[in-house]
Order: structure tokens, then sequence, then C-alpha cells
């Protein structure tokens, strides 16, 4: 009798040995990486047409940083507006989305080591010669859209006739439709709208602000440095430019 009991016990021992364990492996992070995106930003973060699929420049990295630190990614489309209160309330562990580095933003979230040089352009309809430069937006209405470094830009530079949209699609399509006669927006994505679906469109003059974009984390959290690690790691492997060239061919960086 006394051995089965001392039989149990060890039994019981080993088990608890196990779970324990189990639960030790459960307690070094999250393996399932949240990510927040917006959808209307071709080429980092789009859906070809027809597609369920979210795919892009950022997509390709952000995947890749996941596979370095052995985590899921679960990308979830939001509102461009939405995105850096949904990292503050922890509702995604972080966002990309072509996200311009600004003290600004700085001062609520982490933001990553540069990934991406960016831009931005004006683009107006073809043959309309009363706009050259930034300067002469002054009284004029801009589409933009909500939330974005050109929406600020654009406030500054029109005096406030300002129409902000929560897509892209929707900041072209006013053009189109002549309710904005102009459109700011990021250099690499005018380019993209504009030889897909706007030939009637042109950017005017070069990039009047220069932009750098970073991946979006919770303020002092520890995903911040990982994030940075893999990002350079992948720049040091030279992942980063075979994702690089997929998206933009020997464009200089
Ligand atoms: N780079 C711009 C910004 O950060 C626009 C980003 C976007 O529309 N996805 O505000």
């Amino acid at each position: 009798m006394k051995k089965n009991v001392l039989f149990l016990c060890s039994i019981l021992i080993v088990l608890f040995f196990v779970a324990g364990c189990g639960a030790g492996k459960k307690a070094e992070g999250p393996r399932l990486l949240k990510v927040g995106t917006e959808v209307t930003f071709p080429p980092f973060e789009f859906r070809e047409p027809g597609s369920k699929e979210i795919s892009g420049f950022d997509m390709d990295l952000i995947r890749a940083i996941g596979k370095k630190l052995d985590m899921q990614v679960e990308i979830l489309d939001m509102d461009f507006e939405a995105l850096i209160p949904s990292v503050k309330r922890g509702n995604v562990n972080l966002v990309i989305a072509g996200i311009t580095i600004t003290p600004d933003r700085q001062k609520i979230v982490d933001m990553s080591d540069p990934y991406y040089g960016s831009g931005l352009v004006l683009v107006v309809r073809k043959g309309n010669n009363a706009i050259q430069k930034p300067e002469d937006l002054q009284d004029r209405v801009v589409a933009v859209q909500t939330g974005t470094t050109s929406e600020e830009k654009a406030k500054q530079l029109t005096g406030n006739k300002v129409r902000s949209f929560k897509t892209n699609e929707e900041v072209f399509r006013a053009l189109q439709d002549k309710t904005a006669e102009a459109v700011i927006i990021d250099k690499p994505v005018a380019r993209y709208y504009l030889n897909k679906y706007h030939p009637d469109a042109v950017i005017v003059g070069d990039t009047f602000a220069t932009e750098a974009y970073g991946i979006v984390m919770r303020r002092h959290g520890e995903l911040t440095p990982k994030i940075n690690k893999a990002l350079a790691d992948l720049k040091n492997s030279g992942e980063y430019d075979v994702i690089y060239e997929k998206w933009f061919g020997k464009e200089t960086k």
C-alpha cells in the first residue's frame, strides 16, 4: 500500500514538472504578432482588385521580420487615423503602413529605425498649369488622406481648404471628379496610382518634403529593440534588398 502511494506521488511530481515546463514556454512571450495597416497605400500595402490577400513592400518586410522573431504575423486592416491609437491601446503589437517618422508621433509611440526614404509630391490633372509648386495651393482645394503628414502640409499650404478622406482611392477620385484641384501624397504611392488608374493626372515638380518611414510600436515596449535588430539583420543579410527590388526594381534607395 505504502509503495502504491509512493508510486502515485512520483507520477504526480513528474506530471507537475511537465506541466510546469509547458507553462514556462508560454511565458517566453506572445507567438502572435498582430500588425495593423491600411490597405490603400500601394505598393506598400494594398489588395489587388479581386484578391483578399494584402500584399506590398511593407507586408513582405513585416512577414520577414516575423520569421526572424519566430512569430506568426496576423495583418489587420483599419482606418489610417485608427492605427496609432490601436498601438497605444494594445489592440495590435505594431503598425506598418508607410508611416512617416515625426517628432509628434514619437512623443506618443515608439518608431523603429527608418526602413524607407520617401517624400511628398503634388498631383494635379494634366493641363492644369495654374499649379506648378506648393505655394500655388493657397486658397485651392486639396484632397488628402485623414491623419497623414499630407493632411498637415495641405492645411499649411492652402489656408485650410482641405478635403480629407479615409482612403487614398477617394482622394484620387476627388481629383478626377474635380471636387479637388490637387492631391498631396507620398511619391511612390502617387506613381503607383497614376500608372495604374489615373493616366490623366501628373506629378508636378519633385518631392517637396523629405520623409522616412518607421514601424510603430508601444512606447518604451520590449518590442522596439527586437524589431530594430530584425530590421538590421535583414539589411545585413541582403534579404531587405531582395524585397526592395521586388517592389521598386533597381531604383536608388
Ligand atoms: N507617410 C504618410 C504619413 O505617415 C502617409 C501614410 C499613409 O497614408 N499610409 O502620414
